[in-house]
């Protein structure tokens, strides 16, 4: 088979690998329009499941990233100096630099024609071949060309953030938040090999702009990122700028989702399909996972065209729950000012339960007084246990399916109050816990939040009216929804 790919990140690097290793006589050219050795960004994360992918689908550089790794043991919350450790939370991180080195290496030992420094802007670019791979990243151009066919849409989160290096290196991973004036910015940081970790800033839009980065300098930038984090960096420098020279920009993270993976004989795979927010540390696990997918289905069939569909459906539902994870990250720290008036141990509580569908439903407070009982009542573990994946999975389903239905419901949201989305959660989630609060101190919250429900209900009723049979609207998951919720009550 003749294959043209575009983009030498991890998921066209390692496709490439996998489809020499199970034909050497695929012709295989890979178009990068970076130099060799000249990546964007700094370390990433992973953990075991992606070793193991790795070791199970190329021993040889699933071996040499493992070496590579820089493992670490501790979570660290820091707020204002307050350190919270836990050591439950532990993974590996390499820089990306490093990653894609040892992928370039193995695919030219197999016999992949790698073209560094070509930019392809569209097939029509590119040579004769019956399959083209669009591994070409968040801002796929070739994706860009027919945005139409893939049906993609992108949100864009409200938090600005950057991607940076230092010198110091961390031992744990590490969210460190700051009081400035404007309000609260915060890095995540870890190590990523003896000499450097990577460290990312992240702030709501209005800090960024009463930070005045937006007119900031780079140097500059850095300038006043270390005075802010120099509790944590300790004298240490903050690095900007890529091996090209470039300036890490700041941006705000868009998710892209993509409703079909491929046109005629082009399909998306990695960043260039869909984005998951990096607080869940996810997107070159699964743009490894896309590579691997893809190379199997086209190895298992005979018709490409059937081997792409398969890849689409499989990769699709397997991202549903980590994108549903990303997109409930993201909103935490979008609204984090909702958790920082609460003692530091609470709050590193509750961000490590980030992903959480409850948690971005009920009162902070209420939330953890809920999770302490748990660890009392076997029937709020089971609840719990039920609650956590089933919401999850509700939450995915009304972020992908139910769009146009939801679209609906988010006009009639009433100024100033929830939207009707949390309405709708909250009352599947009232539904679910009311009867089950046995030895659960909460008839102050609950009644607060009873008025809270009430002063929701019209803006459910006119959500479900809204979303009446119509042109461009399915209603019918919205009762569902409900009832659904109610109906893990009932299995408990
Ligand atoms: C701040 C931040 C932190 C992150 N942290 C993590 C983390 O901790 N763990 C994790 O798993 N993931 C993380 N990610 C996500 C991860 O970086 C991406 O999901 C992953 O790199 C996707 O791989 P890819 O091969 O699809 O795309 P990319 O790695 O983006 O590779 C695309 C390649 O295509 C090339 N290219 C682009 N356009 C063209 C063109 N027209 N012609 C030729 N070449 C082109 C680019 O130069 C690039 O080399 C993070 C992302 C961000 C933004």
């Amino acid at each position: 088979m003749r294959i043209a790919c575009v983009g030498g990140g991890p998921a066209g690097l390692y496709f490439t690998i996998l489809m020499k290793l199970y034909d050497q006589r695929h012709d295989i050219t890979l178009f990068e329009r970076n130099a060799a050795g000249h990546t964007y960004g700094w370390g990433v994360v992973f953990w075991d499941d992606l070793l193991e992918t790795l070791q199970g689908s190329d021993a040889e550089s699933g071996r040499i990233i493992r070496d590579s790794a820089r493992r670490w043991s501790s979570q660290v919350v820091d707020v204002q100096g307050t350190r919270f450790e836990t050591g439950e939370h532990c993974g590996y991180s390499i820089g990306r630099q490093r990653l894609l080195d040892i992928l370039t290496e193995r695919a030219r030992n197999l016999g992949v024609r790698l073209e560094f420094e070509q930019e392809v802007k569209a097939p029509s670019e590119l040579p004769e071949c019956d399959l083209i791979v669009a591994c070409d990243g968040v801002n796929s151009q070739l994706r860009e060309a027919d945005a139409d066919q893939f049906g993609t849409s992108v949100h864009v989160g409200r938090n600005k953030y950057i991607w940076l290096g230092t010198d110091k290196v961390f031992d744990s991973f590490i969210f460190a938040f700051a009081r400035t004036d404007p309000g609260w910015i915060w890095c995540h940081a870890y190590g990523v090999d003896a000499n450097s970790s990577t460290f990312i800033v992240e702030c709501p839009s209005e800090v960024w702009s009463g930070l005045g980065f937006g007119s900031m300098s780079a140097d500059d930038t850095l300038a006043a990122l270390e005075e802010i984090f120099r509790p944590q960096l300790s004298g240490h420098r903050l690095f900007g700028k890529f091996r090209d020279g470039q300036a890490a920009p700041w941006l705000n993270f868009r998710t892209f989702t993509s409703q079909n993976w491929n046109a005629g004989k082009l399909v998306l795979m990695g960043d260039a399909a869909h984005t998951t927010h990096f607080t869940i540390g996810s997107g070159t696990k699964l743009a490894i996972e896309d590579a691997v997918a893809l190379a199997n289905k086209l190895q298992e069939r005979r018709e490409i065209q059937d081997a792409l569909q398969a890849y689409a459906r499989e990769r699709q539902t397997a991202l549903q729950p980590l994108q549903a994870d990303a997109r409930l990250s993201a909103q935490w720290f979008e609204d984090v000012s909702r958790y920082l008036e609460l003692p530091p141990e609470q709050f590193s509580t509750l961000l490590l339960k980030r992903r959480s569908p409850l948690l971005h439903n009920l009162s902070p407070r209420l939330y953890l007084r809920l999770l302490h009982a748990t660890e009392e009542s076997a029937v709020l573990q089971k609840l719990w246990k039920y609650t956590g994946p089933g919401a999850r999975s509700l939450y995915s389903r009304r972020k992908s399916g139910l769009g146009r239905g939801l679209a609906a419901l988010r006009r009639t949201r009433p100024a100033g109050r929830s939207s009707a989305r949390q309405g709708l959660d909250d009352l599947a989630v009232l539904q679910l816990l009311g009867p089950n609060l046995p030895g659960l101190d909460v008839a102050g919250q609950h009644a607060s939040y009873q008025g809270e429900v009430a002063l929701m209900r019209p803006a459910v009723a006119g959500a479900r009216e809204a979303a009446k049979p119509r042109r461009g609207c399915d209603p019918h998951h919205l009762p569902g929804r409900v009832n659904q919720a109610s109906g893990l009550a009932a299995r408990c």
